[in-house]
């Protein structure tokens, strides 16, 4: 049984791309495994718009949102919470032990940079975690100007979560003193999930050389050892890289300027048939994601009900909504290999089964 997902994540992953997987596999500590490594390298640099390296861990996500504050907390981690994601990344640091503390913000409103400062200013904190991408809530987060804040505190290792923007819109990590950049496979990279790929500065390199206790799984610094190798710490997930190396073929032939502009113009997409209908946004348009829309179900639409008729007769899915507001908002995708066309169909498929839930 096979539909296509129209969901936050997991997201539609092409036929080309599941084709490239099936590489055969190489030994981990082969030439042959060096080179594959090594071809991801400037593409993922591209992307990331950075001249460090970048990792790839075989975990989902989490696995490096939890290892960085192992690896960056040495004192009292500040997590900015707005959403499931964010407010999870809290939960988590206080599991690992550190200091945390919690700026929170309602579900469906942005981090305030002012807000930012004013915790920073305290001295509590030598690190920062904030979710570029509120995924259940489909809020972006003025991610240059929270940065340009944090930038004054030099002591504050900033963690940045990509997970749904990260080749939907641009993060100049570089430019913006980003120390770790995250993401996963399954989101806006449109690969399937198994694994995170991500970039550590200098600062954040020697945030960790002074903790004793970042255990190895996810250790940066074996990471970088064995990256100066062109290789793993241990055996990575080696058809999703076949995946990636494919991905990022897609992204340079597109270029990574239409790419961005072809996930605002869906997205745009998506807003006006959310304002056709007579629904909301959730978050305030400003701040409103552009890889995926979190719709506020003011019609109170049946939404298991319309997803049922959605998947039996036109073969895909939306999502009903994340934790605690699920029902009362439900979320449509934009991200990834998404085209007018794909788009387009989607929305033509959710006019009609709207018509008919009312
Ligand atoms: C999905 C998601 C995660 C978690 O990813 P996993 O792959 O489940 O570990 C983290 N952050 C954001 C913003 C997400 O959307």
């Amino acid at each position: 049984m096979s539909y296509k997902l129209y969901i936050p994540g997991p997201i539609n992953v092409s036929e080309e791309t599941y084709a490239a997987m099936c590489t055969p596999v190489v030994g981990h500590r082969s030439p042959d495994f060096v080179e594959l490594y090594q071809s991801v390298q400037p593409g993922l640099q591209r992307l990331f718009m950075t001249s460090g390296p970048v990792f790839i861990s075989t975990t989902s996500a989490w696995g490096v949102m939890e290892g960085s504050l192992r690896n960056c907390t040495r004192k009292k981690v500040l997590n900015c919470m707005c959403g499931a994601f964010s407010d999870k990344w809290f939960d988590v640091a206080q599991r690992c032990g550190k200091d945390a503390g919690a700026l929170e913000f309602e579900w469906g409103r942005h981090v305030d940079p002012e807000a930012v400062r004013k915790e920073l200013e305290t001295g509590d904190y030598d690190c920062i975690t904030l979710v570029h991408n509120e995924t259940s809530t489909g809020v972006m987060n003025p991610l240059a100007e929270i940065m340009a804040v944090i930038r004054e505190f030099p002591e504050v290792i900033s963690i940045v979560d990509s997970v749904s923007s990260c080749s939907a819109v641009p993060i100049p990590m570089d430019e913006l003193g980003i120390d770790v950049l995250l993401t996963g496979s399954q989101k806006a990279l449109a690969l399937p999930p198994g694994m995170a790929i991500f970039s550590v500065s200098q600062r954040a390199l020697d945030r960790a050389s002074e903790l004793p206790d970042r255990g190895y799984y996810l250790d940066f610094h074996e990471f970088l050892k064995n990256h100066q190798k062109g290789m793993t710490p241990s055996t990575p997930v080696i058809p999703h890289i076949n995946g990636l190396k494919h991905q990022l073929s897609v992204f340079e032939a597109e270029g990574l300027e239409n790419r961005y502009a072809r996930h605002a113009r869906l997205n745009t997409m998506v807003h006006d048939w959310v304002e056709r209908n007579g629904f909301e946004l959730f978050p305030e348009l400003q701040y409103a994601s552009k890889s995926l829309t979190c719709v506020k179900n003011t019609r109170e639409m049946d939404i298991p009900e319309l997803n049922r008729l959605l998947k039996s007769r036109h073969n895909c899915v939306i999502d009903g909504g994340y934790g605690k507001i699920k029902g009362k908002t439900f979320r449509i995708s934009n991200m990834g290999d998404e085209t007018e066309e794909s788009i387009g169909e989607l929305l033509t498929n959710l006019d009609s089964v709207v018509r008919e839930l009312f």
